[in-house]
């Protein structure tokens, strides 16, 4: 998509952050608000990277031979861009496990840990994604890395109590 025509369209907060990274591929960005309403900080900071702010609803993406050729708003306007990007959420797929062993997760639902991947719950270590959605491959390996270590030392060290015991 470098130098083309491209767009972003505005479906959550981070859609503006998106809009101003993607700034970096061509000249030609705009920033479809569609239901977003950027914060007159917000609208500075896309002025800032030249990005062109386009309000009204989007109904419609103009598809011709299986290409994307237009974005067209509830106004009529149609407007040639050949690729619109849309930003997701991230949220954690856990589905309860984590709360249910009673571990501390965060506003949006990811583990707490340390740094060695330990949550709130004796016994129980998290890594990657579930713990920090900007996490890639290499980072995410790298924390099962290092839960992997701890775990092994805490069982090391639970043998040694367990012999203690007897
Ligand atoms: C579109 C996209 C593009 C990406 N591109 C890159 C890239 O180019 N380079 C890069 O390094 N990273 C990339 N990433 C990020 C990378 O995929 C992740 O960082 C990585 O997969 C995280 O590994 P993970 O083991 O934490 O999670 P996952 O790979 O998501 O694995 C978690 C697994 O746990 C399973 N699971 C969930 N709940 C349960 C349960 N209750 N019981 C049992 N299993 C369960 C899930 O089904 C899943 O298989 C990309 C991610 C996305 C979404």
């Amino acid at each position: 998509m470098r130098d083309q025509p491209i767009a972003v369209l505005g479906t959550n907060p981070v859609s503006i952050p998106h809009a101003l990274l993607v700034r970096q591929w061509s000249d030609d960005v705009i920033f479809f608000a569609h239901v977003v309403e950027p914060t007159a900080d917000e609208l500075a900071q896309l002025e800032v990277r030249r990005v062109q702010v386009v309000t009204g609803r989007v109904v419609r993406l103009v598809v011709e031979a299986d290409q994307l050729s237009a974005v067209e708003l509830s106004d009529g306007r149609v407007i040639p861009r050949t690729a619109v990007f849309v930003r997701p959420v991230n949220a954690p797929h856990a589905d309860g496990l984590l709360t249910g062993l009673g571990c501390e997760v965060d506003d949006a639902g990811f583990a707490i840990v340390d740094a060695s991947g330990q949550t709130s719950t004796a016994g129980v270590w998290a890594a990657g994604n579930v713990v920090d959605p900007r996490f890639q491959v290499i980072t995410s390996a790298g924390g099962g890395s290092a839960a992997a270590i701890a775990i092994n030392a805490d069982l090391v060290r639970e043998d040694v109590e367990r012999r203690s015991l007897e």
